[in-house]
């Protein structure tokens, strides 16, 4: 069956929360058997193995799911994105939620495949990898000499390199907090007391209906992961951070720009409204901020929730 290549917001939805299971009889699907993308005979969206493959009538595209971590995010994931108020400012004014290039995120190992004192062991599997697929060439093709594998090899290899890096400069991240409540860590870390933040709150659902499309945009659960143990996979690297990080329950829109080259990022139109379910100002703001909130939503005519802070509740003794 040919791939059609067309994914709608319904169909992206679908995989952020499926990976190795067949949603139409909950098979799981095996490592090593692709999953099946697209769209029912009505057009309804489907995410199959091969068990249910029937019922795609038209293919968007096979999903290789084994070579990717468990990222899975449930629709109804609640996702938190604390900020200072000028890029709060940004996002309503312009209808634009900021990616940031993956160089630009603050931590050197966006991106990375490992830890550099274990490079040489990645390399000599890729290696070894490249190597066999030379010797190998299909219908009945003759087998190169050894010299020849070997230079073709390496040539693969410095190549593959060069991608992995470059992945850095193309590549724009959206993080947000995945929890089910506020958390008073990230207001400290995001919003001093006495400056002007807030936080926004939405789903994961929401998050990928309000963006556009068109842009190609895959949202994923950080895997956080040993790299004294692990290398991170090839095909998410950029879903992989370091155990250290594991407080931040990351969950990540991932916009893959292809061939462009902007340098600190992109700002990417985004429905406003279906993107915050509600804007809380920061606790440690000065009172006045939250007048100043509501007047703005009034302003830009935006029908959105301004709450107040969980952590402005009151005890009892
Ligand atoms: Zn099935």
């Amino acid at each position: 069956m040919q791939s059609s290549g067309r994914f709608t917001k319904k169909l992206k939805a679908l995989l952020s929360s499926s990976y190795d299971e067949c949603r139409s009889c909950n098979a799981t699907i095996a490592r090593g058997e692709p999953a099946y993308a697209g769209y029912s005979e009505s057009g309804e969206v489907r995410y199959v193995g091969k068990c249910c493959i029937d019922q795609i009538s038209e293919l968007a595209s096979p999903i290789y799911w084994s070579w990717e971590a468990d990222k899975r995010v449930a629709p109804d994931t609640i996702l938190w994105r604390y900020m200072d108020f000028a890029k709060f400012l940004h996002l309503v004014e312009n209808r634009r939620l900021f990616f940031a290039r993956v160089d630009n995120l603050g931590d050197r190992f966006e991106g990375a495949s490992g830890l550099a004192d274990r490079e040489h062991e990645w390399d000599t599997h890729y290696l070894e990898f490249f190597r066999d697929a030379v010797r190998n060439p299909p219908n009945g093709h003759p087998s190169p000499d050894e010299k020849t594998i070997k230079l073709e090899a390496d040539k693969l290899l410095a190549k593959l390199k060069q991608g992995t890096a470059a992945d850095r400069k193309r590549m724009f991240v959206s993080c947000w907090h995945a929890n089910t409540g506020e958390s008073e860590a990230l207001w400290k870390l995001y919003c001093l007391i006495g400056s002007t933040g807030v936080v926004i709150k939405t789903t994961a659902a929401n998050l990928v209906e309000a963006l556009d499309e068109t842009f190609d945009i895959k949202l994923g659960r950080v895997q956080y992961v040993d790299f004294r143990t692990s290398f991170a996979g090839f095909y998410d690297r950029i879903f992989w951070k370091r155990k250290s990080l594991a407080h931040e329950q990351e969950v990540r829109a991932v916009f893959d720009s292809r061939f462009k080259d902007e340098s600190i990022g992109v700002s990417l139109l985004v429905n406003v409204e279906q993107l915050c379910i509600s804007v809380i100002p920061s606790p440690f703001a000065p009172s006045w901020f939250k007048d100043l909130l509501n007047a703005l939503m009034k302003r830009y005519e935006l029908q959105i929730d301004v709450q107040t802070s969980e952590l402005l509740e009151d005890p009892f003794f």
